[in-house]
């Protein structure tokens, strides 16, 4: 019987566990940490053999294939040991595409990904489709594919999932951006990380689509240097030859596609900000590849609700707006978010800087923020690129001093903005601890 190891018993290790002892595989999981207890409880009622807090090298490297959760660094010890040992090394997303013939959306990108992710989902749901949610946002696709059985996936895909992939193939693989992002684990090398991102197109045909923002530099580079059968749908703010997505002299959003083609006013969209504008372009022209019908598409582009953690409103205090941008956990992201803000902004920064150029960010920091406070355990970095570029950088290292900081500094009519460049791990457990702790102090604030 073929061994299959899963490393990592996180919604994804869980999930390719489930679905290869259905398949009849002689399954182990390992994890290193520990695993948590919903988890740990999961694998014991489906009798799946796992360890936690250590590998065991006789338990692993028997395995006939391996299946990594992207978490896990190909450097981790126990993975160089896999790999000089010759194991296929697999991602859950791999493994789960070979037992479903369902259409896939797949949506990748430094910035935007969870967004057009959950607004292509909401779309397609609302329009009665049978459709399933995977990637990095809510139930893993192998487990949906052992137990659910949807006839359409909408699948988030980071760079760590993507570097895993060989045979899986898209319907729909859309291309956000290309920023740079997580450098730190891809050798500081920016066409390292830009070959695990155009993993997407492997293996998509002429009736395969691949929908990307023709105004990024990056994709459109490595475009003319690869080859692909694909359909191609390029979106951009303004009309270009070939452009399927634009906004028309009108203030029209136009999504043109053999298939299904409609016009909308730029203004009725229930996201703002000109990110948004290409997150809506994609996830419309996704959904017009699958045959939804326009007043469908026009209804849920109009009515989705946004995300929490992601330029999320969350309160007026004296006059001050709060909005929590937790997610921004790249320079880029951070940009967009000053691209949508008026002018007079107290912006915190900080956290565990993953390699950043805030130079990116410079001109628009001249121009709309009145004041940085730096929220991290060291924000030396931050401090000395920014203290001559903006009016008053303030120091601080946990989120209530950091909130009181701009309390005092904001004053009515300003604009609070957490979008803060960096991963939250030095101060908190998540971005969306991050985010959450955010709206609490907001809140008491408000008294
Ligand atoms: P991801 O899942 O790729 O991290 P999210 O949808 O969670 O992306 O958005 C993360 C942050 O990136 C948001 O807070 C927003 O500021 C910014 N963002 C969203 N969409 C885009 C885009 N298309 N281009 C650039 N930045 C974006």
């Amino acid at each position: 019987m073929k061994r299959i190891v899963v490393l990592g018993g996180g919604e994804s290790g869980v999930g390719a566990a489930i679905l290869a002892k259905d398949k009849g595989f002689d399954v182990f999981l390992s994890d290193f940490g520990k695993i948590p207890a919903r988890y740990s409880e999961q694998l014991a009622a489906e009798a799946i053999p796992f360890e936690d807090g250590k590998h065991t090298e006789e338990l692993i490297l028997n395995a006939d294939e391996v299946i990594k959760s992207p978490g896990i660094p190909p450097t981790a010890p126990i993975m160089v040991k896999i790999t000089q040992r010759g194991i296929p090394v697999i991602s859950e997303i791999e493994f789960a595409g070979r037992y479903t013939d369902a259409k896939m959306v797949c949506i990748t990108g430094s910035n935007g990904k969870t967004t057009t992710t959950l607004l292509t989902y909401h779309i397609l749901k609302n329009a009665g489709i049978n459709v399933g949610l995977a990637g990095n946002v809510g139930k893993s696709l192998a487990l949906q594919v052992a137990r659910e059985k949807h006839d359409v996936y909408v699948i988030e895909l980071s760079s760590f999932q993507l570097e895993n992939m060989y045979d899986f193939k898209a319907n729909v693989a859309v291309m956000l951006n290309i920023t740079p992002d997580h450098l730190d684990r891809y050798e500081y090398r920016m066409q390292n990380y830009i070959n695990a991102k155009f993993r997407i197109i492997r293996n998509l045909t002429p009736e395969d689509a691949f929908i990307y923002w023709q105004d990024d530099p990056v994709i459109t580079a490595q475009l003319r240097s690869i080859k692909t059968e694909a359909a191609m749908y390029p979106f951009g703010e303004h009309f270009e030859k070939n452009s399927e997505a634009y906004v028309d002299d009108n203030g029209q959003l136009v999504l043109n596609t053999d298939r299904i083609s409609l016009t909308m006013p730029r203004s009725d969209l229930s996201l703002h900000g000109l990110h948004n504008l290409y997150n809506s372009m994609a996830a419309g022209l996704s959904a017009c590849l699958l045959d939804i019908k326009k007043e469908d598409i026009r209804r849920a582009l109009e009515d989705f609700d946004g995300v929490e953690h992601r330029l999320e409103y969350v309160d007026t205090v004296g006059g001050v707006r709060y909005i929590n941008d937790s997610k921004a956990t790249n320079v880029n992201s951070c940009w967009y978010a000053l691209e949508s803000m008026p002018r007079n902004v107290v912006l915190i920064l900080g956290g565990k800087d993953k390699g950043n150029d805030y130079t990116e960010i410079e001109p628009l920091v001249k121009k709309k923020v009145k004041a940085i406070v730096c929220m991290g355990k060291d924000n030396t970095k931050l401090l000395d690129f920014f203290k001559d570029k903006v009016e008053a950088i303030y120091d601080t290292h946990s989120l209530q001093d950091a909130v009181d900081t701009c309390a005092s500094v904001a004053q009515s009519g300003d604009t609070v903005l957490l979008s803060p460049c960096c991963a939250s791990f030095d101060l908190f457990s998540s971005y969306e601890d991050r985010g959450r702790q955010f709206k609490d102090a907001v809140k008491k604030l408000n008294g």
